[in-house]
């Protein structure tokens, strides 16, 4: 029987059910959190420029917000603006006693300093988990924010079972904000992980070793069924035009054990984390204690 032929094999992981838990369980913290202290969890978004899809990530975040009962401000730069006025603009947030998170849109455009920009978070609001020090305390296993959709992907991993223990997990993509620090959590876990980029020889072995394989690639349908271990969990972090995974799905439905969708899988967690962690960092500033576990 050939890839082509055969049935898929892989049961699904849906991001949409254990995220639309993650926000009520946000949402109600947010509320205690609100009558408790009479101020309301908020969170701050900062966007460079009009690319479409950034403005589309922005508008979602804080309609998400909204629904959960969190602020939100925002703050608009037109895409000329110089690394120095956008480092002045987040560090004004990261001053603003009612604001508790900042999410600073990436990517910020080219020409800008972002990591500059990013650094300027304070790290009690860095509520997307993109400072040095929140990238320092996940390699670390210390406490801290993590990167919202690596924070994502960990806990879609433990929703269905999976233990990164003694597995080997392969991460595609290496960017700061997604590929590294997965990898890092999943080190944490005692997976044993191999790193895989642009200059990786030989791409396709390696992935063909992976029990856990993560896709941060930013390629559609990049990673081929062939390629993928029968049996592995497939994660695809990939977001591209058309709704379209780093994963082509179809075909690795056919060797994976559990895959996610795209959309629905991955997606829905970071922006779940993204809340939570908005709400925890609130209840920090404002003196409540537990307000959210997790
Ligand atoms: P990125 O910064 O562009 O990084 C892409 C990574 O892929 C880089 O490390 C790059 O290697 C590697 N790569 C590129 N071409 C490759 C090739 N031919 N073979 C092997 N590796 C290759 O992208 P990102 O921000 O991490 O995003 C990756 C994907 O995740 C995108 O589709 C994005 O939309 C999606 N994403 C989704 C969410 C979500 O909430 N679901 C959040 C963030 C990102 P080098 O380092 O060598 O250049």
């Amino acid at each position: 029987m050939t890839l082509d032929s055969a049935p898929p094999t892989a049961r699904l992981m849906d991001g949409t059910g254990p995220a639309r838990r993650i926000v009520a369980e946000s949402a109600a913290a947010a509320d205690r959190i609100t009558r408790l202290t009479g101020t309301a969890p908020c969170l701050a978004t900062v966007l460079v420029g009009e690319d479409p899809a950034s403005v589309t990530y922005v508008r979602m975040k804080r309609a998400r917000c909204a629904k959960a009962g969190i602020r939100s401000v925002h703050v608009a730069l037109p895409a000329s603006v110089t690394t120095r006025r956008l480092v002045a603009a987040v560090e004004e947030l990261s001053r603003d006693p009612a604001v508790h998170g900042i999410l600073l849109q990436h990517p910020v455009g080219a020409g800008i300093d972002e990591r500059a920009a990013f650094e300027a978070i304070a790290p009690e609001k860095d509520v997307d988990g993109v400072t040095a020090r929140s990238f320092a305390a996940a390699g670390l296993g210390l406490p801290g924010f993590a990167s919202c959709t690596p924070g994502g992907i960990m806990r879609l991993l433990d929703e269905y079972g999976v233990e990164p223990a003694g597995k080997h997990a392969v991460v595609v993509g290496r960017s700061p904000i997604l590929g590294r620090p997965v990898g890092m959590l999943l080190l944490g876990r005692d997976a044993t992980v191999t790193y895989c980029h642009s200059r990786t020889v030989d791409l396709a072995s390696r992935v063909r070793e992976a029990d856990v394989l993560v896709a941060a690639v930013g390629k559609p349908r990049f990673l081929r069924g062939e390629d993928v271990k029968p049996g592995a969990v497939v994660i695809d972090a990939g977001y591209n035009p058309g709704n379209v995974g780093d994963v082509d799905f179809e075909s690795a439905a056919r060797r994976a054990s559990l895959i996610t969708p795209v959309p629905g899988g991955v997606g829905p967690m970071t922006i779940a984390v993204l809340l939570e962690q908005t709400v925890r960092a609130a209840a920090r500033q404002l003196g409540v204690p537990e307000a959210v576990s997790g």
